[in-house]
């Protein structure tokens, strides 16, 4: 097991410094998350180095270790720290219109292995709402402080469990809960190699500088999306549509390039938001040199296997 000191101690002092945040506004509110996400992005940036020496990096901390690293990685993604800064005020606006002055209470948003829970008493509410409900309507807080005040079970209550069963939450859920099995890596393609395409980009866009990323084809056809990069993990995955003898090399490797830069440029935050497709990103994209040709090409791949998925 691998120790991370100051891991939950730190999760901790984040969950105040929300709270403090959310009653914040314009430049002091952007300041606040700004230096948060600086500190935030310190120690999973560190975390992250320190278990890509192991196969299965996860299954290295223990649980509770695993949820908040989990979690730190997911609030620096996206601009998920907005949205959850901005959700804890409506929240919080929730609480203290249906609640008693004298009733103290905090809310929290994490990646506990719950969906939620409160602890209340006349004088205090605790609340620790899974990370999933930043997605949540006011009228989910509003339902929530209510089920609090009639001392009511919540399982039950038909407009949080709508809730619970939406897209954004569900996502959330599983992002945050990931599988501990290791991911199936297939390396092997039965026309196109990635390696090969690797090392030609890399030497021609990159000067031979970039690290090998786990380079994989994905387990299934698709026709959205044909690649992605998986930073904490450095996996870089190729659609297998493209893994055909009518799929030129220019395609494979404008999709190869994509991906690295990515690698290349990591995620940039402007403003609080975080922006992956930066204008930087897509000028440097675009001085790939077959870019219109594979672009064309990547579209009629794309077509072709919708048309193909439909037809089953
Ligand atoms: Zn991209």
């Amino acid at each position: 097991m691998l120790r991370i000191s100051g891991l939950i101690k730190l999760t901790n002092s984040l969950h105040e410094e929300f709270f403090r945040c959310s009653r914040l506004e314009g430049k002091e509110y952007q300041a606040a998350i700004q230096s948060s996400r600086d500190d935030i992005l310190a120690l999973t940036t560190s975390i992250h180095k320190k278990l890509s020496a192991y196969d299965s990096p996860l299954n290295q901390l223990t649980s509770p270790a695993r949820q908040a690293y989990l979690w730190l990685a997911y609030l620096v993604e996206e601009d998920h720290l907005e949205q959850h800064c901005r959700s804890l005020a409506r929240a919080a606006r929730a609480f203290q219109t249906a609640l008693p002055r004298k009733q103290n209470f905090d809310i929290r948003f994490y990646n506990c292995k719950y969906t939620y829970s409160i602890h209340h008493n006349s004088q205090s509410v605790h609340a620790t709402l899974h990370e999933g409900f930043i997605y949540a309507p006011d009228s989910v807080f509003n339902e929530i402080v209510k089920t609090l005040k009639k001392n009511a079970s919540a399982k039950n209550n038909p407009v949080i469990k709508a809730f619970i069963a939406t897209r954004p939450f569900q996502n959330c859920y599983t992002q945050l809960n990931p599988s501990l099995k290791p991911k199936k890596i297939h390396i092997q393609g039965a026309f196109h190699d990635l390696n090969a395409s690797f090392e030609r980009v890399n030497r021609k866009y990159f000067n031979n500088k970039l690290e090998k990323p786990t380079l994989t084809w994905s387990a299934r056809r698709t026709y959205r999306t044909m690649g992605c990069y998986d930073v904490t993990k450095d996996i870089l995955t190729v659609s297998r549509s493209l893994d055909h003898q009518t799929v030129s090399l220019h395609t494979l490797d404008f999709i190869m390039y994509h991906e690295l830069l990515h690698k290349y440029f990591g995620t940039k935050s402007v403003n609080g938001r975080h922006i992956s497709h930066s204008a930087r990103f897509r000028e440097a994209e675009k001085s790939f040199e077959h870019f219109q040709q594979a672009a064309q090409e990547l579209q009629r791949i794309s077509q072709e296997e919708k048309k193909r998925q439909s037809r089953r």
